[in-house]
C-alpha cells in the first residue's frame, strides 16, 4: 500500500521528465516507475525539476531549455533568463512563462539561508499531500514559522500524529522531496526527524501521538518568547500531567486565563494586544482592485482576466493599467485610456464580475499625477503610485506622496513604500506614519500589495496603519491571471498585522464597497471646497 501511494506520487513526475503530456498513460509497474524516477533524478539536475513544480507549467519549457538549447546549469539559466527578461521589457517578449521561470528562479532557493513565504509554502503543500496520503498519520500539521505564516523560513517545520512512529518515519524518510540522509534526535518525549529538503532548506518532523498532538500543536507553532508568557501565567505549562490533558489547542489558552491567539500574531506578544474577531481570510476578500492588462504590461485580455476573477468567486475587481510616465511598462495615452474605458464598458456586458474602469497613475516627480483631472473624473477608481525615480531623499518622497493625496483625487496608493524583498531596484524611504495621516485626511485606502517580491506593505507597517484609523486593501497587482493566485500572500501579511476584515474595504460585498468608495470621494470633495 504505502509504496504503491507513493509510486502514484511520482508517476506525475515521471511524466514530466519524459515529457509525457495529458491523458497518454505511462505503463509501468510500480517498481519501473521508482527506478525511472531515481534514473532520472540523476540525469536532469535537481533545480530543473523544481522548475517543472514551481512554474506550475508542466515539463514542456525547462525539458526544451535542457535538451534543445543545452541550458544544463544554473548559470547558464540565469543567463538565459536575463536575456529574455531584457525582451521581455522591452516589448519584445512573448507569454510563454519565462518572466514566470525568472522569479521561481529567485523564489525557489534560500535568500541568505531563508526561504520566502511563496516558495515554503508551495514545498509545503507538496509535503502534505503525500503526508495525507500516509495510512499510519492520524493527525499532520505544519508549525513553527510556517504555521505563524512569517515572510522568511529557517527551517520547514511540520507535526506528525501516530499509533506506528516507525512506519511513518519510514514513509517520512522515503519522501521523494528530501535530499538522503536523516537524523534522528529525541527531544523530550518528541521524535524529531531532522532531513533536507531538496531546496536545501532544513526540514524537521516531530512525531507524537495522538494524545500529545493538541499540547504540541501549540507549543511548535511557538514562538518561543510567546510560550514562555504562557509558562509564566500557567506553571505546569508543558509538563507531562498538562500535556496529556490537552485535548484541544484552544484549551492551553484556557488554562493559562487568556484568549486564544491565533498564530499569526503569536510572535507579537500576548500583551501587545489580541485583535477583537477572527483575523481576516483569503475567504474574506471579494475582489482585486489592482489587475494589469495587456492594454499596458500586463499578458492577458481584460476578459479573461475577469473570467478569472469570476472563477475566484469575487464580486468586482479594477482594471488599472499603467499611465505614459511609467513607459517602460507601457504606459497608455490619454486618448487610449477613453478608449479603454469604453472598451470596459463594453466588456461589463459579457460578465457578471462588476468590472471597475481604473488606472495605476504615477505620482510625478512634484508630486502631480500623470493624468488630467478630466479624465481621472471619469474613472471608476483612481490608483495612484511611485515607479520612478526613487533616488529623491526622505523629505521629498514623502512630501511627494503627500501632494500628491492631497489632490484629493486618489482612491488607493498602491506598493507606498516601493520595498522589495530582493531583486528589483531598491526602494526609496518615505515616512510613512505622515504618508498615514495624510491618506486618513483624504478618504484614501492604502494598499497591501501581494507580489511575492515585496514587502510592501510590510506587516509592522500594516498594523501601524490600523492604529492610525487607515483603511487598508490587499490587491494583487498581477499582471495575468496566473498571479491573481498571490491574493493569499498579502492576506498573510494583514494576518500578521493583526488586522480583521473590518479593516480591509475589499472584504465588502460590491454594493457596500461602491457605496463606501463613493462617500469617501464626496469627503475629499466637499473638503477640497
Ligand atoms: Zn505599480
Ligand atoms: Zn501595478
Amino acid at each position: 500500500m504505502l509504496e504503491s501511494n507513493l509510486a502514484d506520487l511520482l508517476k506525475g513526475k515521471v511524466k514530466a521528465m519524459l515529457g509525457i503530456t495529458g491523458t497518454e498513460k505511462l505503463s509501468s509497474t510500480s517498481d519501473d516507475i521508482w527506478s525511472t524516477y531515481f534514473t532520472l533524478r540523476r540525469e536532469f539536475p535537481d533545480w530543473l525539476e523544481e522548475f517543472y513544480e514551481m512554474a506550475g507549467m508542466g515539463a514542456q519549457i525547462p525539458r526544451k531549455l535542457y535538451l534543445k538549447l543545452g541550458i544544463n546549469t544554473r548559470s547558464k539559466l540565469v543567463d538565459l533568463l536575463r536575456e529574455s527578461e531584457y525582451r521581455l521589457y522591452s516589448g519584445a517578449g512573448d507569454s510563454s512563462g519565462k518572466d514566470q521561470l525568472r522569479r521561481v528562479l529567485l523564489m525557489s532557493r534560500p535568500i541568505n539561508g531563508k526561504l520566502i513565504l511563496m516558495a515554503a509554502r508551495y514545498y509545503a503543500e507538496k509535503i502534505k499531500q503525500a503526508m495525507l496520503l500516509c495510512q499510519s498519520v492520524t493527525q499532520f500539521s505544519e508549525v513553527g514559522s510556517l504555521r505563524r505564516e512569517e515572510l522568511w523560513h529557517d527551517d520547514l517545520d511540520f507535526l506528525v500524529a501516530t499509533q506506528e512512529p516507525d512506519r511513518t518515519t519510514t514513509w517520512i524518510k522515503n519522501l521523494p522531496f528530501l535530499y538522503s540522509g536523516s537524523k534522528v534526535r529525541r527531544r523530550g518525549r518528541v521524535k524529531q526527524l531532522q532531513l533536507i529538503h531538496y531546496s536545501g532548506v532544513p526540514i524537521h518532523f516531530y512525531i507524537v501521538s495522538p494524545a500529545e498532538y493538541p499540547f504540541y500543536l501549540q507549543f511548535l507553532t511557538g514562538p518561543k518568547e510567546h510560550n514562555e508568557e504562557l509558562q509564566a501565567r500557567c506553571p505546569d505549562y508543558g509538563s507531562e500531567r498538562f500535556i496529556t490533558k490537552i485535548s484541544e489547542e484552544r484549551e492551553v489558552y484556557e488554562r493559562a486565563g487568556v484568549a486564544y491567539v491565533e498564530p499569526p500574531i503569536r510572535a507579537r506578544g500576548i500583551e501587545a494586544g489580541v485583535p477583537t474577531g477572527r483575523l481576516i481570510t483569503r475567504e474574506d476578500i471579494k475582489g482585486d482592485l489592482h489587475l494589469h492588462s495587456n492594454w499596458s504590461d500586463g499578458l492577458d485580455g481584460v476578459l479573461q482576466m475577469a473570467e478569472q476573477g469570476q472563477s475566484m468567486g469575487y464580486q468586482y475587481m479594477g482594471v488599472c493599467d499603467h499611465s505614459p510616465l511609467h513607459a517602460s511598462a507601457g504606459g497608455i495615452s490619454h486618448d487610449k485610456l477613453e478608449e479603454q474605458i469604453e472598451f470596459i464598458r463594453k466588456c461589463q456586458n459579457k460578465v457578471r464580475i462588476r468590472l471597475l474602469a481604473g488606472c495605476e497613475v504615477d505620482i510625478r516627480e512634484d508630486g502631480s499625477l500623470d493624468r488630467p483631472l478630466s479624465l481621472l473624473e471619469k474613472l471608476d477608481l483612481v490608483v495612484a503610485s511611485i515607479h520612478y525615480p526613487y533616488s529623491q531623499d526622505k523629505e521629498t518622497i514623502t512630501k511627494r506622496i503627500i501632494r500628491a493625496l492631497d489632490t484629493g483625487l486618489v482612491d488607493i496608493l498602491a506598493h507606498p513604500t516601493g520595498k522589495k524583498s530582493f531583486g528589483g531596484p531598491p526602494s526609496y524611504h518615505v515616512d510613512m506614519e505622515a504618508v498615514f495621516k495624510a491618506a486618513v485626511r483624504n478618504e484614501t485606502a492604502v494598499e497591501i500589495n501581494c507580489f511575492p517580491d515585496r514587502d510592501d506593505l510590510s506587516a509592522e507597517l500594516a498594523s501601524l496603519a490600523r492604529k492610525m484609523q487607515v483603511k487598508l486593501v490587499i490587491n494583487t497587482d498581477a499582471h495575468h491571471r496566473g498571479q491573481m493566485d498571490f491574493m493569499w500572500l498579502g492576506v498573510s501579511t494583514a494576518r500578521r498585522a493583526g488586522l480583521t476584515s473590518n479593516d480591509v474595504l475589499n472584504t465588502r460585498d460590491f454594493e457596500s464597497f461602491w457605496v463606501e468608495l463613493k462617500k469617501r470621494r464626496l469627503k475629499r470633495h466637499h473638503r477640497l471646497e
